[in-house]
């Protein structure tokens, strides 16, 4: 190579590496990535619980399987198209939140009082940054008012009527809260009254839905979401891990990004999602070793009961959860992809149950 080309070959390399900086605020703990990942994709969960099969109906199954395949299909497009990882999050989660087999924008648990309070947060691995939101009652994709936080306010968390104002001044579409309801979810409350019970959203097919999403981008980017009606029965405008970054979602490209599911109250005792990621940075733990030990050391040994979702970015996954079983499932550039419901359904994971 010609000295001349040599420095056009490296005016050009700086002017894109600067372009590629200039609209992110990096942390000085991100790496740059020195070649793309050796395979791109994402995971998803719809919530983790004690189901088992006599609780779903074969109509049923099918579709959660066919929506969980459908959130995989609008995730994976965005990143086929070459798009940033938290993009693909949100499409993938946004396909779960307006299904009603969810707990999860419509078809949200209900609170004591009869309302929907949703909960969901957003962090972008490559930035390091987040946001979220919590009791919001009339954004319809409360997945995107907390992108809307992360990237268009000075701040993390917003909640309740200022969040959904906030949703409202970035012209997010609005619904009347009655959209939200579903009369599977007034059932729930009902019963759950009877019993004077908060009910996780686990436990029986009645008892299943958060929703979250990670993946990789074709650079090697990682990004997580989560998103919740919460907990049954919820009163005094309680708060879940999904929107408290480090418990329910965490992202960072120098270890992985996680989404949780579960009682939450033990995932906020446990930086259940941040362990994951800490487990690998600071204790050189693989993504697998980070993931079930987290699931089963941590959580197991307080009687937290959930399930987590995790990447890296060389496109490593984990799915380990302490019920019996997690709706989720995956998408790779490799072609592997599947959905899955019971323990029993993924011989890896059905071991690591045990
Ligand atoms: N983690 C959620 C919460 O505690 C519930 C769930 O994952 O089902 O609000």
């Amino acid at each position: 190579m010609s000295r001349l080309s040599w420095i056009l070959s490296c005016a050009v390399f700086c002017v894109l590496a600067c372009d590629r900086r200039a609209d992110v605020e990096r942390s000085p703990m991100t790496p740059e990535r020195a070649e793309p990942a050796p395979r791109w994709g994402l995971v998803i969960h719809g919530g983790a619980g004690t189901i088992d099969p006599s609780n779903l109906s074969p109509e049923q199954e099918r579709e959660y399987r066919t929506t969980l395949d459908a959130a995989l299909s609008a995730g994976y497009a965005v990143l086929e198209s070459g798009a940033p990882a938290m993009d693909a999050v949100e499409a993938a989660i946004v396909v779960m939140e307006d299904s009603p087999l969810f707990n999860a924008g419509k078809g949200a648990v209900f609170t004591h009082d009869g309302h929907n309070e949703l909960d969901a947060s957003v962090m972008d691995g490559y930035t390091q940054q987040a946001g979220a939101v919590a009791g919001v009652r009339t954004v319809k994709n409360p997945i995107r008012a907390a992108r809307a936080v992360m990237t268009d306010s000075e701040h993390v968390l917003l909640a309740s009527g200022g969040a959904d104002a906030f949703a409202r001044s970035r012209g997010l579409e609005q619904v009347d809260p009655s959209y939200f309801g579903t009369p599977m979810r007034r059932e729930q409350l009902q019963r759950a009254l009877e019993r004077d019970a908060v009910v996780l959203d686990h436990g029986g097919s009645d008892k299943f839905g958060t929703v979250g999403a990670v993946a990789v981008d074709q650079q090697g980017h990682l990004a997580a979401g989560t998103s919740t009606g919460g907990m049954t029965n919820k009163r005094w405008g309680r708060v879940g891990d999904s929107p408290i970054i480090g418990a329910g979602t965490y992202a960072d490209d120098a270890s992985c990004a996680v989404s949780a599911t579960g009682h939450g109250e033990f995932f906020i005792r446990e930086a259940a999602a941040h362990s994951v990621c800490a487990r690998m940075e600071f204790g050189g733990a693989s993504l697998e070793d980070a993931a079930h030990a987290v699931v089963f050391d941590q959580l197991g040994a307080i009687g937290g009961e959930g399930g987590i979702i995790a990447i890296d970015a060389r496109g490593m996954m984990a799915a380990p959860f302490n019920t019996p079983g997690m709706y989720r499932g995956y998408r790779f550039s490799d072609g592997s992809d599947g959905v899955w419901i019971w323990a029993q359904d993924h011989p890896r994971e059905a071991a690591a149950h045990e």
